[in-house]
């Protein structure tokens, strides 16, 4: 299966396909000077030999291994990799590889981007989530005071998608990426919703998870064509992220994945909607599949006040006003500005449903 993602400055292909980490030479030019794969040491251990075996004919292929986890998208793990790029010999005809998932992705994708004014890199995303962090170009690193606050918009030459690899993932991890398919199907396609409705996350087959992420993916690629800079309706891929940025933030990033916050976040956003636009969408069905596949729904010492104030620091403020995408109806989205009481009262409300 293959999409195309045209962006202003160039067209890159992304191939799902099962055990396609075996055959990297397939799609990736010889005529780059040195191939520098990024990866974490998780992924390393399971997936490194494979790629770097399939690049076995490439004179010139390097590797480094970062931590697992958030933390490496750390202007000092930036910096190691600017470090080690200059010392294994990259030029502007080199490429970079990011195997791994949005941590790698995000963290590679901005040393390529920034390396000598920037050079060409690939992603191979190995989680469910990186479907969506993996294409649309956005690459950043975290500073102290907020996340992803460092970065560019900077789309890679092509994604290479091995679906295998995801049948290692922890369930924490398949979670946290079928969230992000859920949040696109309710932005986008109503039927992908009832079909992931349908599915226990603990016995997916690789067939529902390639069809799933698939259409997830071309719904990605949508939003992101149509407006790559995020100047206007790429925002609805943010629906669940005020609350679940909040979340993430609040309880510190670890205790809740990427995912898991922005399920309650959606669960908040249909909630809201429900009472702005007085509709019905399925916050039950929803609630349900959820609880279903042992999301963590109920928070301890959460406070909305707190809330609050961590949705108003968040990038996507404007005016001092929380801006939230709200659903008419499935499949048809709209950003809301929302007044600081509006949004405390919705909260509270929220708060005690859950409780
Ligand atoms: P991650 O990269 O930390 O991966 C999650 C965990 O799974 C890690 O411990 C990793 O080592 C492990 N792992 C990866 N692949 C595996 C495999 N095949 N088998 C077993 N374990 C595996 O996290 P993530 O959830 O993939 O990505 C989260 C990051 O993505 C966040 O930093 C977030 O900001 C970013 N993100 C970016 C965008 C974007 O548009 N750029 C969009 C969404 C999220
Ligand atoms: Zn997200």
């Amino acid at each position: 299966a293959q999409l195309d993602v045209e962006t202003s400055v160039n067209k890159y292909p992304i191939h799902i396909l099962e055990n396609i980490r075996h055959q990297f030479n397939q799609y990736v030019s010889k005529d780059y000077s040195a191939i520098f794969i990024v990866t974490d040491e998780r992924v390393a251990n399971l997936y490194l030999e494979d790629v770097k075996e399939s690049l076995a004919s490439h004179p010139k292929v390097f590797h480094t291994v970062i931590p697992a986890g958030e933390q490496s998208k750390s202007i000092e793990a930036y910096y190691q990799l600017q470090t080690q790029a200059i010392e294994y010999g990259l030029d502007r005809q080199s490429l970079i590889i990011a195997l791994g998932g949005g941590v790698v992705g995000d963290l590679a994708g901005f040393v390529a981007a920034t390396f000598m004014r920037g050079i060409d890199y690939i992603q191979a995303p190995t989680t469910i989530l990186a479907h969506d962090s993996s294409v649309g170009g956005k690459v950043a690193i975290n500073h102290a005071l907020g996340k992803n606050l460092i970065g560019n918009f900077y789309p890679p030459v092509a994604v290479i998608y091995d679906i295998q690899t995801l049948q290692s993932l922890p369930a924490k991890e398949i979670r946290s990426g079928y969230a992000e398919i859920v949040k696109e199907a309710l932005i986008a396609d109503k039927e992908l919703f009832e079909d992931v409705m349908q599915e226990k996350l603990n016995q997916v087959t690789n067939a529902s998870l390639r069809d799933h992420i698939f259409r997830g993916i071309k719904i990605k690629t949508h939003f992101v064509q149509e407006d790559e800079k995020e100047k206007g309706i790429r925002a609805f891929l943010n629906f669940g992220h005020t609350l679940g940025h909040a979340l993430e933030s609040e309880y510190g990033y670890g205790t809740l994945t990427h995912g898991e916050a922005v399920a309650i976040g959606m669960l908040f956003a249909m909630d809201v909607s429900n009472a702005v636009f007085s509709n019905c969408l399925p916050v039950e069905t929803l609630r349900k599949w959820l609880n279903l596949n042992s999301y963590p729904l109920v928070l301890d010492e959460i406070n909305s006040e707190k809330l609050l104030s961590r949705m108003k620091s968040d990038k996507k403020v404007s005016n001092n006003h929380v801006q939230m995408v709200l659903l008419k109806e499935i499949g048809n989205p709209v950003l809301v500005e929302l007044n600081d009481e509006d949004i405390q009262k919705h909260l509270e409300n929220f708060i005690n449903k859950m409780m």
